[in-house]
């Protein structure tokens, strides 16, 4: 699921694209994507786009004319970019393929949002207004903007594991099951610790550890896609490379746990742990975040009930 570093970069890329530039006309396949019918799609046809925006991890397109797209990529929707002027004013791109679910044409390019797997989940609301936008806002906090102490009791107004805490938009905003499990290797935390058994100085590193994370990644997505570490284009003709499918992904290299089961961990080397849950799966130091301790993997609320006998010595034992 594409995760804050990954939108922040999708809007640094798409503001100067689509900024000023109208809708010639919008486009969608199915049923399953469109999840209003009034305002119509077709009623920022005209329309010329003034902002781009964030609500969680839904990007907000809004007109000249009121009307706003908001667009939620879910685990598998990514957005594609073509220069090349729109030929045919109604259905999908020639050759796009299935995964094709939108199409955007705009003054400037074609904006798509595709989809791949079967099981569609990407959504795009059409809405009137401003005030209509909060009703999608989760209200998760934005660890870039809240202080120590509102950050602290976000996470403690439940005795959640921190893996939850820090993945449920509504405690915080924007973090996915892959950041989830950057941060808290950064923080040396474990991913099933109880949020109330932190103390303020652990809550307090814990944040810190969020923001540089994601900060950090950031900078490099952006370094990556040809921007400037704020998010600006280079120059005025270089709006930054515009990423192909399979560019934005949950596996980076780079990625300290995340996805790198059985691979070292690159601070002390120990092979990385899993625990399997739901379709995802929580990745983990044993040396660094659980002092020794392995997490047994299977379903993440039997484990919590449970305890985890086996030690990261057994493990090296076993291998
Ligand atoms: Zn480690």
């Amino acid at each position: 699921m594409p995760e804050l570093p990954d939108i922040r970069l999708y809007l640094d890329l798409l503001r100067p694209r689509l900024i000023g530039a109208t809708l010639d006309s919008a486009s969608v396949r199915g049923v399953s994507l469109l999840r209003t019918f009034d305002p119509p799609l077709d009623s920022a046809e005209t329309a010329r786009v003034t902002h781009l925006d964030r609500i969680g991890k839904r990007i907000v397109i809004a007109f000249d004319n009121e009307v706003r797209f908001i667009v939620h990529l879910m685990i598998a929707g990514r957005f594609r970019w073509s220069d090349a002027p729109a030929v045919a004013a109604t259905g999908l791109p020639r050759g796009g393929g299935r995964i094709d679910q939108a199409a955007l044409r705009f003054s400037r390019g074609t904006l798509t949002l595709t989809e791949a797997g079967t099981k569609k989940r990407a959504s795009l609301h059409v809405v009137l207004g401003d005030a209509a936008l909060a009703a999608f806002n989760p209200g998760g906090l934005d660890v870039f903007t809240c202080n120590e102490r509102a950050f602290e009791s976000a996470i403690k107004r439940e005795n959640r594991t921190l893996k939850r805490a820090l993945t449920d938009p509504s405690i915080l905003d924007g973090i996915g099951n892959a950041y989830s499990d950057e941060i808290l290797h950064a923080a040396r935390l474990s991913p099933v610790t109880r949020t109330h058994a932190l103390d303020a100085s652990t809550c307090a590193g814990l944040l810190a550890a969020a923001r540089e994370t994601l900060e950090s990644w950031t900078r490099t997505l952006r370094t990556e896609f040809d921007l400037n570490h704020d998010g600006t284009p280079l120059g005025p003709s270089n709006p930054g490379r515009f990423p192909r499918a399979g560019e934005i992904t949950a596996f980076r290299l780079g990625f300290a746990v995340h996805g790198r089961y059985g691979r070292p961990c690159p601070a002390c080397t120990t092979p990385v742990q899993r625990i399997m849950y739901a379709e995802n799966e929580c990745n983990y130091c044993p040396r660094c975040q659980t002092n020794g301790k392995l997490l047994a993997d299977r379903a993440m609320s039997r484990l919590l009930k449970g305890d985890w006998p086996r030690t990261i010595e057994e493990l090296e034992d076993s291998r």
